[in-house]
């Protein structure tokens, strides 16, 4: 084993480091196997249910009239999440883009938003006018609001209280931290949270941004009173396999909403040809149980390393954990940058490549990501970024496989020390 790293360039110092961690680490990957196994247990049962056959693999052009495939995959996601319907598809381009749909298909003028759970992830911002930008919701007479959390990381429910009023419509609530320095929640304070929201008002709208936080525990926030869950297909649902796509579940009638403005009022869920990608977002879907769970285990993996070299890591080695993403401290841009760069070296296409910052699209600092991916872009792959901003955290997620996620890590620590930022 050491020499077969030894060639990876992991020295035996670091690959030593990494074992003594795993020993302290059985019963917490045991706990990720178990729900991994249920997990892929009700994906599965949905696939049963709604009889996945050869026939819905085949490829549309076109309108895409009568893609039985596509019909299809939205019954098993649909059933999958508990929810009565879902849009599945290739044509949402991404994680942002079906959140954007989805709050867009369900404000109308004159209606307000609200964040009770702070400042929503960064491309949202423009998505809602936060930072003003042409289509944006603002443009359009929605109005926006939101409540910060506690200093404890709870929500301030008196906060939460005060501001909801006649107008507010819908609810988004940010499943996983993103790239904030607050704790991703659990499915059951969501449930909480929204359980709060509707005993205000009852028919608000709850939305809930699922992003890296499908499959990481049994149940989903459809399963505590969601009427949406929105997410990307190059993350968790995907299983890495999908090569585009986003997803919205929710009630009958929010998704039937997003249909007609993702495609065109009475053209709604009818139209949109799947071009051939069928196949690898039911294989994806199947896989990614289990490939979340090695994605966990990379997080957990991580957290315990560099919190026994002195770093801070959201969240912390022991904590429960909400969603796939493992923040780590590192003080300085130089760090980070040593980080990606291991996360770089250990991947399996473009390990040549050396990560710099750049002004992405969407995000108002630099950011620097690391990601040699199948999918461009894929974060359910091994990927690290970060904003280049104080406190100089990366965000580290994913690896198709466990021991993929550890080689990473490893390298990550190696061009570390390599580049005396840590003592091992
Ligand atoms: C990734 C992410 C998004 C945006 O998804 P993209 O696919 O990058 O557009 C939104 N919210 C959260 C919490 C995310 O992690």
């Amino acid at each position: 084993m050491e020499e077969i790293y030894q060639e990876l360039g992991i020295s035996p110092a670091v690959l030593r480091r990494g074992e003594t961690v795993l020993e302290g680490l059985k019963e917490r990957f045991e706990a990720v196997d178990r729900v991994a196994e249920y997990n892929q247990a009700k994906v599965l049962a949905a696939m049963q249910k709604h009889r996945v056959s050869a026939a819905c693999f085949a490829a549309t052009t076109g309108y895409g009239y009568g893609d039985v495939g596509r019909d299809v995959l939205e019954k098993v996601y649909a059933d999958t999440f508990h929810t009565e319907a879902a849009l599945v598809r290739p044509q949402i381009a991404c994680g942002t883009h079906a959140l954007a749909v989805a709050l867009s298909a369900n404000l109308r003028p004159g209606d307000e938003l609200l964040s009770p759970v702070g400042r929503p992830y960064d491309t949202l911002e423009e998505v809602i006018g936060i930072r003003p930008s042409p289509c944006s919701l603002a443009e359009y007479g929605v109005t926006y609001r939101e409540v910060g959390l506690k200093p404890d990381g709870r929500f301030d429910y008196d906060g939460i209280r005060a501001v909801i009023t006649p107008n507010t419509r819908l609810i988004t609530i940010q499943r996983s931290k993103g790239y904030a320095e607050r704790p991703s929640f659990s499915v059951a304070q969501i449930g909480e949270l929204i359980a709060f929201c509707k005993e205000i008002k009852p028919d608000v709208l709850c939305m809930v941004d699922n992003c890296y936080g499908e499959f990481v525990e049994r149940m989903e926030p459809s399963d505590v009173g969601a009427d949406m869950i929105v997410g990307s297909l190059i993350k968790n649902p995907g299983g890495g396999l999908a090569p585009i796509g986003g997803y919205i579940c929710g009630t009958g009638e929010c998704v039937s909403r997003c249909a007609y403005r993702l495609s065109a009022p009475g053209l709604g869920q009818e139209v949109g040809a799947s071009l051939g990608v069928l196949p690898a977002l039911y294989q994806g879907f199947f896989l990614a149980p289990t490939v979340v769970a090695g994605a966990l285990k990379g997080a957990i993996f991580a957290a315990k390393l560099y919190e026994g070299m002195g770093f801070r890591v959201i969240p912390g080695g022991d904590e429960e954990r909400h969603d796939i993403i493992q923040a780590v401290e590192l003080g300085s841009e130089k760090g980070m940058l040593a980080f990606c760069e291991g996360i770089q070296a250990a991947a399996p296409v473009d390990s040549a490549a050396v990560p710099v910052p750049w002004d992405m699209p969407g995000y108002e600092d630099p950011v620097v990501m690391a990601a040699g991916a199948f999918v461009q872009g894929s974060s359910i792959e091994l990927s690290a970024d970060g904003p280049i901003r104080p406190p100089y955290a990366v965000f580290f997620q994913g690896g198709l496989t466990w021991y993929h996620a550890k080689l990473g890590i490893l390298q990550s620590l190696q061009k570390l020390a390599d580049a005396g930022l840590v003592k091992l």
